[in-house]
């Protein structure tokens, strides 16, 4: 890793071999009474309730997480111009969500470091940025089906002044959420190296059966892409079933040296015809946090949750991995 990971090094070894992710950023917004009915998603709330979203990064650090994930998932420029936006209110609502969470991680800090609990590491900030499919709101970050008119360099363009402004607004780390296929793992790659991008990133692909990222394409074709990438620090999968996680990182394992990110969901399927979630499908008797343990032990450095998990996910998931190690 480059020298602007080390914060990231020494936060994983503090821990003892382990990084905790936040959870569910929709979830616990839509639990705090926000209204993310939009195309916007929960990107809405940059707009209508800032505070709502600091709440939320504040009950991830509470529970334990080491690492927040912004709230620019769903935040695009074209996405905030087709509300009626200016170019540059898009651009300063993508600064906002980088220093929310930064605002966040700080004055929590601050508070530990009064208190004297050493529970607690000093969070980093990652900077989401969703797939193109998660702007297009159409489920194409499940299928990684783009349609014929998208290539490599629309991919770049669609994705180069997000990660211009995201960077500039100074997080720790770079998190690409929710990439579903070879063509847009390879443009993000690219794009790292002509940004010339300083700080970490992970990559985490969508996976719709555990096998091969949602395009159906094989992990190995992506991997081959991002293992020549030393832009690139890790790779993972977030947003898929928490079954297929364990199967997957013995397949990641074996495809790269990097280290592994994986945030699933909570297991719960999403109806997309009838826009609401059914109840939990997978995973038997073994909870979230039983099953992390086993990705840890498997070979994920960094574990957290995605959609529909909480700070209670987060918080067990925490202790039980901090006291393991
Ligand atoms: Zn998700």
């Amino acid at each position: 890793m480059g020298s602007r990971a080390g914060a990231l090094e020494e936060l994983i070894q503090r821990n003892g071999g382990v990084a905790v992710i936040d959870g569910g950023f929709a979830t616990q917004l839509e639990a705090l009474g926000a209204d993310i009915k939009d195309p916007l998603w929960s990107a809405v709330c940059l707009i209508r309730d800032p505070h709502l979203i600091k709440q939320v990064h504040i009950q991830y650090l509470e529970a334990g997480a080491d690492i927040l994930v912004t709230s620019s998932y769903q935040a695009t420029i074209p996405g905030f111009l087709s509300k009626g936006l200016s170019l540059e209110q898009g651009e300063l609502l993508l600064q906002k969500s980088v220093k929310l969470a930064l605002e966040a991680r700080d004055s929590f800090w601050r508070l530990i470091q009064n208190s004297g609990d050493n529970n607690y590491s000093r969070a980093l900030v990652a900077a989401s940025i969703g797939s193109y499919g998660a702007y297009l709101a159409d489920g194409s970050e499940y299928s990684g089906d783009y349609g014929p008119d998208i290539n490599l360099e629309k991919l770049k363009d669609f994705h180069r002044r997000r990660l211009q402004v995201l960077v500039d607004a100074g997080p720790d780390l770079l998190a690409f959420e929710t990439i579903p296929n070879k063509l847009e793992a390879q443009a993000l790659a690219e794009l790292l190296d002509e940004e010339n991008v300083q700080i970490p990133s992970w990559i985490c692909f969508s996976s719709m059966d555990g096998e091969h990222v949602s395009s159906g394409e094989e992990f190995k074709e992506c991997l081959d892409v991002l293992n020549k990438s030393e832009k690139v620090n890790i790779v993972g999968i977030n947003c898929a079933s928490p079954q297929f996680i364990e199967n997957l990182i013995l397949q990641l394992r074996k495809l790269t040296k990097k280290l592994l990110a994986v945030y699933p969901n909570s297991g719960e399927v999403w109806d997309g015809r009838a826009k609401k979630w059914l109840g939990l499908e997978c995973c038997g008797e073994k909870s979230f946090e039983v099953l992390a343990k086993r990705w840890h032990e498997c070979g994920a450095t960094l574990i957290g949750g995605c959609c529909r998990t909480t700070p209670r996910t987060i918080r067990s998931i925490s202790q039980l991995l901090k006291n393991a190690s």
